[in-house]
């Protein structure tokens, strides 16, 4: 079947001047990223910060333009953004970011920002639906007249999910939605996600630095290194078993009873966009690199046999492993 949203080698790139009088430099925030995302399916996307999977998050909504490649929604190439046929779309599609004090106008009723989605996009009988919402994500309707100093961050961030599902959004991109919140809330709000996803067959795209949530939620996960998916499969096979060497250092630093993966030290200094590596970009902080890596970028592609896709010339078995020393 065809799935409800496909980028295909998304690419974002930006000039930036180190210092006042540095020259610029280009940045590849996005360096030719392809996913697919099913209709009610999760795709967690994960790496370090500075790694793209934000930005990725609002080129596949349009919010930012692409330099190169596209976004395909329904099989149609996504409109231009800010055209009439894109703003259509974007009831369909909708964003849930970190903080939901800042997402959020103060000044407003979470009523009233609950029911703005409702009149742009025309949509009926407002205070009832307003109503439903709120039950939907757990809230009670007696709450729509509260401004949002007035709930708790998990009351806010669920106020948010409702404004983001009042126009019965087909695809959702959350970034970071729960780490703002403290942890007790964040496996309700992690919960009540999946609970809606199941009820209104949401794609969600899960923007995250939090391994185990992504894996609490998706039925995909990407990693992404500098701008790059590095390695792409199912969440039991990229968390618990990963291919590539930088997935396996991201996994083995969380603590994990029973994992008899021992801890993999990164050495090198963390990524930085604006000096992407030759060849492999993760090479320098390798603990596998062979000398090939310094010169050959290797391309993600699937593995044969076991439904994932790795970008590392020695996991796709081009090269052999350095052995142990
Ligand atoms: Fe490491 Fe080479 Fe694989 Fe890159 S291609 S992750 S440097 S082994
Ligand atoms: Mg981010």
């Amino acid at each position: 079947t065809l799935p409800l949203l496909e980028a295909t080698g998304l690419t974002r790139h930006y000039l930036m001047r180190r210092g006042l009088f540095g020259r610029p430099v280009e940045v590849r925030a996005v360096n030719g990223v392809s996913l697919a995302l099913e209709r009610g399916r999760t795709l967690g996307l994960v790496g370090e910060s500075g790694c793209g999977k934000s930005t990725t998050g609002r080129l596949v909504l349009g919010l930012e333009r692409p330099d190169a490649g596209g976004v395909a929604f329904e099989g149609q190439p996504m409109p231009p953004p800010g055209t009439p046929a894109w703003r259509a779309l974007r009831a369909r599609m909708q964003m849930v970011f970190q903080d939901p004090l800042g997402a959020l106008d103060r000044r407003m009723s979470i009523g009233a920002q609950i029911a703005e989605p409702l009149e742009i996009h025309r949509i009926g009988d407002r205070p009832e639906r307003v109503a439903q919402l709120l039950r939907d994500v757990g809230l009670r309707p007696d709450q729509a007249g509260r401004y949002p100093h007035e709930l708790s961050g998990g009351q806010r961030q669920r106020a948010v999910l409702a404004r983001a599902l009042a126009t019965e959004p087909a695809l959702l991109v959350c970034d970071e939605p729960i780490s703002a919140l403290d942890v007790s809330i964040q496996a309700q709000v992690m919960n009540l996600l999946v609970e809606l996803q199941a009820r209104l067959s949401t794609a969600i795209l899960f923007v995250s630095h939090d391994l185990r949530a992504v894996r609490q939620v998706s039925h995909r996960v990407a990693v992404m290194y500098l701008g790059r998916i590095v390695e792409e499969g199912e969440p039991d096979a990229v968390l618990h078993d990963p291919a590539h060497p930088y997935a396996q250092a991201l996994v083995s630093a969380i603590p994990h009873p029973g994992r008899r993966q021992r801890r993999v030290l990164l050495q090198g200094d963390p990524p930085n966009p604006a000096d992407r590596p030759s060849g492999c970009a993760f090479h320098p902080r390798c603990p596998a690199a062979l000398p090939l890596c310094a010169q050959e970028d290797p391309v993600l592609k699937p593995r044969p046999g076991d439904g994932r896709r790795v970008a590392c010339h020695v996991a796709q078995g081009d090269l052999p492993a350095r052995k142990a020393a």
